[in-house]
């Protein structure tokens, strides 16, 4: 599934093409894609309509126009990009024409994935919370909003409307890397480990974007495969192997009803 990195690095390959264009007309294969709006709204409000800017909001991939924006979550299996003539018929969902005669194909096996019209970001921005990117958030703002709940640390950071974007992998692995136990609840959790987990979060989502920033250039992650990253992952998926930090083995368990890795050594239980 595409997390935030991956999301990042679709906006940075279609970003260029798209501001200062306009869209002509819009193919629907897949009726269920525009999820509130039809093909009529998108001629009326969207067509010709200059793009002022394409940028990432938790993971959808968010095209503005002058107030009004088109917003894409690709969901399981959903991908965007600048038709090249290699496109798979069968999967896609729906081909938006541009008036350079170039064409934005939205391909999706699942047919999870949908468009959104909103008449302004505001839509979006009241059901989301922190960007882990933004200047916003800093070791302050995370400790003060660990602090004054009283949830388990792992089921808070999956919580997209305390902090927008955070995948089950990137949670573990930053758990992992600031010593704190994915039960341990959030109020009980000391501020030095907050900081680091700040630290951690930033830093593993930068790498990540940067690891598939570069694949994306030869469109790996758009033939599903999952980009550089993958090789820098320390406990998820390790179950059963050496903790790289003190050789413990990596143990699974079911928190917050997904499947979670950490070092039972490293990321002592506080309560
Ligand atoms: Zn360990």
């Amino acid at each position: 599934m595409p997390e935030l990195p991956e999301v990042e690095t679709v906006v940075l390959s279609i970003r260029d093409q798209l501001v200062g264009q306009k869209f002509t007309n819009i193919d629907v294969r897949w009726p269920k894609v525009l999820f509130n709006f039809s093909k009529q709204d998108f001629i009326n409000n969207i067509v010709q309509r200059n793009i002022t800017n394409v940028h990432r909001r938790a993971k959808f991939i968010v095209i503005s126009f002058a107030e009004e924006i088109l917003a894409i979550h690709l969901r399981m299996t959903g991908k965007l990009y600048f038709s090249n003539g290699k496109t798979d018929e069968k999967h896609i969902s729906a081909i938006i024409r541009l008036d350079n005669g170039q064409q934005l194909v939205f391909e999706d096996t699942r047919k999870f994935g949908r468009f959104y019209y909103y008449p302004s970001q505001d839509f979006l921005d009241e059901k989301l919370g922190i960007e882990p990117l933004g200047d916003a958030f800093t070791a302050a703002w995370l400790i003060e909003n660990l602090h004054c709940k009283k949830r388990m640390i792992k089921a808070l950071l999956l919580d997209q409307r305390l902090i927008a974007g955070l995948g089950n992998i990137y949670v573990d692995e930053c758990l992992w890397q600031s010593g704190i136990h994915p039960e341990t609840k959030s109020n009980k959790i000391p501020k030095k480990n907050i900081s680091t987990l700040r630290d951690s979060i930033r830093n593993t989502l930068e790498l990540s974007i940067t690891a598939r920033g570069t694949t994306v250039v030869n469109f790996s992650y758009l033939n599903g495969k999952s980009g550089k990253f993958s090789s820098q992952l320390h406990v998820f998926g390790k179950d059963g192997q050496p903790c790289a930090i003190c050789a413990t083995e990596i143990k699974k368990k079911r928190v917050a009803g997904r499947g979670t890795h950490f070092c039972p050594s490293c990321q002592k239980k506080r309560y």
